[in-house]
């Protein structure tokens, strides 16, 4: 089945988006948020692309350049966030911090911050959903990550959709949690290449320069030496969806409002908070 197709069904099957939805595509300028990007578009959707320029030097202005010129020319909307006017600060400069006072390294820094200014960015753009050019693979790592950390339970909250019921208050209004989606859920990282590159996407596709020695590195490179297939990948990532309820109930996690900044957190003061008082 072609690309296009998988998406259309994933969005089918699991109730992704609406018609009538405003769609906000979070845009890295990577190969999986614009493939989705375009395609979303394709399929007609009221689409519009939401980047954050992190500040990575030279690989943030040529994803900026690329994107800009990549909207422009389907006729979709950017909205580029820029961090230093969001936080005063570009990501290396919060990551160093961050590693200097509480010792945190890898991925996660910089994660916690791209989620907090994507979901506060997506309701001000009045978005339905917040879509996430995640992928199979990455799917596939994240459920391998969390049972070599011993700790299963961390991916009951890796579904095609999350938000959920916390989206909407009691009349049904939109809450702060905007629903995220991931239409790539079950496309393989290879399919979407091929995809980017046969319509001559122009993207640049080389990796995070900041993502080295990272724990999501090391497990990517562990599953690539194992050969997995594109099925059994799926096959991974399929038969994990099955157990989710079980670990949403374990999990028993309920959101509350951030005393901190006023966004959605599992806790009294969000991990965006903890990460800016450091600041
Ligand atoms: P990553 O965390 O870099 O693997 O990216 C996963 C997804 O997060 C991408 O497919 C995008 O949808 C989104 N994303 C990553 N970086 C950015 C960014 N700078 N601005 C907006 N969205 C982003
Ligand atoms: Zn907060």
């Amino acid at each position: 089945m072609d690309m296009e197709k998988k998406i259309a069904e994933t969005i089918k099957k699991y109730k992704l988006i609406k018609k009538k939805d405003k769609v906000v595509v979070a845009l890295s300028g990577g190969k999986d948020s614009t493939s989705v990007l375009y395609i979303l578009n394709k399929l007609g959707y009221n689409v519009e692309g939401l980047m954050i320029d992190l500040y990575l030097g030279e690989w943030s202005e040529i994803h900026k350049r690329n994107m800009k010129k990549f909207c422009d020319g389907i006729g979709v909307p950017l909205m580029i966030v820029d961090l230093k006017k969001e936080l005063g600060q570009g990501i290396c400069f919060i990551k160093a911090v961050l590693k200097q006072k509480k010792g945190l390294t890898g991925c996660s820094v910089c994660g916690t911050v791209k989620r907090w200014i994507l979901n506060k960015w997506a309701r001000k753009l009045k978005g339905d959903v917040l879509v996430t050019g995640h992928n199979l693979d990455d799917e596939t790592q994240n459920v391998l990550m969390n049972f070599l950390k011993g700790n299963v339970i961390l991916g009951a909250n890796s579904s095609p959709a999350t938000g959920g019921e916390i989206n909407k208050d009691s009349n049904g209004n939109h809450g702060k949690f905007v629903q995220r989606v991931k239409p790539l859920f079950f496309v393989p990282e290879g399919e979407i290449r091929k995809y980017a590159e046969a319509k001559k996407f122009e993207i640049m596709y080389e990796r995070c320069p900041c993502a080295f020695g990272t724990y999501r590195v090391d497990t990517r490179a562990w599953m690539d030496s194992l050969g997995l297939t594109d099925g059994a990948k799926k096959k991974i990532v399929e038969n994990f969806q099955k157990i989710i309820p079980k670990l949403k109930k374990q999990q028993n996690r309920e959101l509350v409002i951030c005393e901190g900044c006023g966004e959605p957190s599992t806790g009294k003061i969000c991990n965006a908070c903890k990460i800016f008082e450091c600041l």
